[in-house]
C-alpha cells in the first residue's frame, strides 16, 4: 500500500472508531450491553488498523472488562494526593483501578 493509501484508510478508521464511541454513549443509558460491544467493535478496529484510540475516547472505557464509562454511572473518578498527585479510575463494572498521573493529565487536557 502507498503511503497515501495509508492515510487514508487511517481516516476511515479514525472515523469509524468516533462513530462508534458517540453511539456507545448514545446507548448507554437504555442498553449498556450494546455500549460494550460498540467499544469491543472499535478497539478491534484499532488494533487491525494500528490506529490508536483517540485521546478523547482513551478514558472512556474499561481495558480489563471493555465496559463503557460514564462518570456517575459506572466510573469512580477521584484524585489523591499521595504518594503522588494522581488521578484514580475506578470501574465499577469489575473494579479494575487506574492511575494517571495528575500533572500529565492536567497538561493533556489543555491542549
Ligand atoms: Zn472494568
Amino acid at each position: 500500500m502507498r503511503r497515501r493509501e495509508k492515510k487514508a484508510v487511517k481516516k476511515i478508521v479514525l472515523g469509524r472508531i468516533h462513530r462508534l464511541f458517540q453511539l456507545a454513549e448514545l446507548e448507554f443509558p437504555k442498553h449498556p450491553d450494546r455500549s460494550r460491544r460498540y467499544v469491543e467493535i472499535a478497539r478491534r478496529l484499532g488494533m487491525k488498523n494500528k490506529v490508536r484510540i483517540p485521546r478523547k475516547w482513551k478514558r472512556r472505557f474499561c481495558k480489563r472488562c471493555g465496559a463503557f464509562w460514564v462518570p456517575g454511572k459506572n466510573l469512580l473518578v477521584r484524585t489523591k494526593p499521595r504518594p503522588q498527585p494522581h488521578v484514580e479510575y475506578i470501574c465499577l463494572e469489575c473494579g479494575a483501578r487506574r492511575r494517571v498521573p495528575y500533572l500529565r493529565e492536567k497538561l493533556k487536557t489543555k491542549h
